[in-house]
């Protein structure tokens, strides 16, 4: 108030005695100011801000009338206390000084004690006045620093007063919103109603409840942001509703990112992998379905708020702390495969990945250990396989070594001793035993030759002349084709070019050796070449007993032996599995058919043309 302690009087009058009079009167418990006109009183005025002022109205130059109106009409001074001192106390000089704003009025003579009480009261009534302003002005600082919107509504949701914030969210200065209705300005027009009807809820509601509601307002620049309300009537003494006191919270970011997270957390609860996320420590903050399940547990609100370690057993955690957390923090991300705990205790395989999250981590996890048994078993699967591809190898070297050899050098013997012999009944025996290592040589080989066939997936190919290779093939068996007179009717004038390994002999010679060997003697064997689109068709027909229907495909199967008969015949049954065998490897086809011309049967092979 004052640099003293004590109030300051303001004394104005053109009589220098007058002024004196009424500073012996006022000094012992003011300050006092003086000024003899009026022009300097209003110097002081502005310059000291007084907190009372005792002016004279009868000066020259400017009156006390109009002093008193310029003090009232500035906003910085009009809340002085103006005291009209004057000679006059007629009813209309008071009206005029009332009319230009004075507080009191002293009449002269002044009487001292009366002087001393007008201004010892004036001074009170100022220093409530101050405090109200006081208060008014720090409630406005409060409404200005809140980081709400602050609205006060009249009855006619005229906006009567704003604070910055509010300014700030909708983009305005004070002017441009202050007295605007607010339905017409700042809701867009489709909200009005819904928000009409809260503010009526409101007025409805007792004085101490407060009202929520969330509505979009518009700013000036016609974006809308959505606005958390919070209402409140104001009343007056009687417990008029006078207006409402509106807070409103920009909530547009928060439901923003509540829609953003909403969607994600939809998202992650649809997946069917296991998803949490994790504090720092470890704690779960999130965890779905999914992730609940894949560990045996009903619901994720089990999990929550429980440490990771809960669902990983010691040695788990061990490689967590070794292995995977220091990987973790240099990388912000680990993905591998860890063993769970279900909550009944029992483990299962899982692939895991962690990535690192502001405040966290987010883990995503899978059962495997469905594809693990699978893996188990394919693994036990292969290596039984190589033992067993092992073990035929080992046979198919046994047999085209071991066995090949002892019987060979049976099969010699027996031949010396076959030329050196002359006791028929020897020379029976003789030819028996030369006959039985005959097929065990035979067998033997077609067995290995079999089985490194099997072993083979491609062969080299080259283009090769068919006519060439079945001429070969027909010479080679020329002894066998006379022992039984067979006729070979064969008519290969044309080349047949093919694309071919030398291999594809071996299916030739087993059709025509067979159909010698199953063939009547004197009878005719024929061999055909036919044009089938982009393959040549071979074909061999013979007279012989024919392949029954059941056994027409079963003869191409390893060691398919058809009749009884056959036991006086030469073979070892694996002639036309490896005949099947060639033929695939070329990308053919092979099959038999009954001979259309009667008895005997048709096999046939077909082979790429070059
Ligand atoms: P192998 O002739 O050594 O027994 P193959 O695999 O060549 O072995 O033949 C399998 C079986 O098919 C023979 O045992 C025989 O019973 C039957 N077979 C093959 N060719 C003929 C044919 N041309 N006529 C009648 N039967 C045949």
């Amino acid at each position: 108030m004052t640099l003293s302690d004590k109030p300051r009087v303001l004394i104005v009058d053109d009589e220098p005695m007058n002024v004196e009079l009424l500073q012996a009167y006022l000094q012992t418990d003011y300050e006092i100011l003086s000024a003899l006109d009026g022009q300097e009183a209003l110097g002081i005025v502005y310059a000291e801000n007084p907190d009372i002022v005792l002016l004279d109205v009868m000066m020259p130059g400017l009156n006390g009338y109009q002093v008193c109106d310029q003090i009232k009409s500035s906003e910085k001074t009009r809340f002085i206390p103006v005291v009209l001192v004057t000679a006059l106390s007629g009813r209309e000089d008071r009206l005029k000084g009332m009319e230009a704003g004075a507080d009191d009025f002293l009449t002269k003579p002044v009487d001292r004690l009366e002087l001393k009480m007008r201004v010892k009261s004036l001074l009170r009534i100022k220093d409530l006045q101050d405090n109200m302003i006081k208060e008014r002005d720090q409630a406005q600082n409060y409404l200005d620093v809140v980081a709400v919107m602050m609205l006060v509504l009249d009855e006619d949701n005229t906006i009567k007063l704003i604070n910055k914030r509010g300014l700030e969210i909708l983009g305005y200065e004070e002017e441009e919103v202050l007295g605007k209705n607010l339905f017409e300005h700042l809701i867009p027009d489709e909200c009005c109603s819904e928000m009409e009807a809260h503010l009526l809820d409101t007025l409805d509601h007792d004085g101490d409840e407060i009202n929520y509601y969330e509505s979009p307002i518009l700013t000036k620049q016609k974006e809308q942001r959505i606005v958390s309300w919070y209402s409140k009537p104001i009343t007056d003494d009687n417990g008029r509703v006078t207006g409402i006191l509106c807070s409103g919270q920009d909530i547009t970011k928060r439901k923003k990112a509540e829609e953003k997270l909403k969607e994600q957390t939809g998202a992650m609860e649809a997946s069917v992998d296991g998803m949490c996320i994790m504090d720092r420590n470890g704690v779960y903050t999130y965890v779905n379905h999914a992730h609940a399940s894949i560990f045996g547990y009903d619901d994720p609100a089990e999990l929550i708020g429980k440490s990771w370690e809960l669902l990983y057993d010691e040695h788990e955690k061990e490689r967590f702390i070794d292995e995977i957390l220091p990987e973790f923090y240099s990388k912000g991300e680990w993905k591998g495969e860890l063993l769970g705990r279900k909550k009944d205790g029992n483990s299962f395989f899982q692939e895991v990945s962690i990535t690192a999250l502001d405040h966290g981590m987010v883990s995503v996890v899978r059962d495997v250990s469905e594809r693990k048994e699978v893996e188990a078993k394919l693994n036990q699967y292969a290596s039984e396989l190589k033992s067993s591809n092992e073990l035929k190898d080992l046979f198919t070297d046994i047999l085209s070594h071991d066995l090949l050899n002892p019987a060979g050098i049976i099969k010699g013997f027996t031949d010396m001793l076959l030329h050196d012999e002359s006791d028929e009944s020897k020379l029976h025996k003789l030819h028996l035993i030369d006959n039985n290592a005959s097929r065990l040589i035979e067998m033997i080989e077609s067995a290995a030759k079999f089985a490194r066939l099997e072993d083979i997936d491609k062969l080299e190919f080259k283009p090769m002349d068919l006519n060439g290779i079945i001429r070969n093939v027909v010479e080679e068996l020329q002894p066998q084709l006379m022992a039984k007179d067979i006729l070979l009717d064969m008519r290969l004038d044309d080349p047949h070019p093919a694309v071919l390994n030398p291999l594809v002999d071996g299916v030739f010679v087993n059709f025509i050796s067979n159909a010698i060997k199953y063939g009547p003697s004197n009878s005719a064997v024929s061999i055909d070449i036919m044009d089938a689109g982009d393959e040549w068709k071979v074909s061999v027909t013979d007279s012989g007993e024919g392949i029954p229907e059941k056994d027409k495909e079963l003869i191409f199967d390893r060691f398919s032996r058809l009749t009884e008969k056959k036991k006086a015949v030469k073979g070892s049954g694996l002639g036309l599995a490896i005949a099947k065998r060639i033929v695939e490897l070329h990308g053919g086809r092979i099959g038999v058919e009954d001979n259309p011309a009667g008895k005997g049967s048709v096999f046939w092979a077909t082979v790429k043309k070059a």
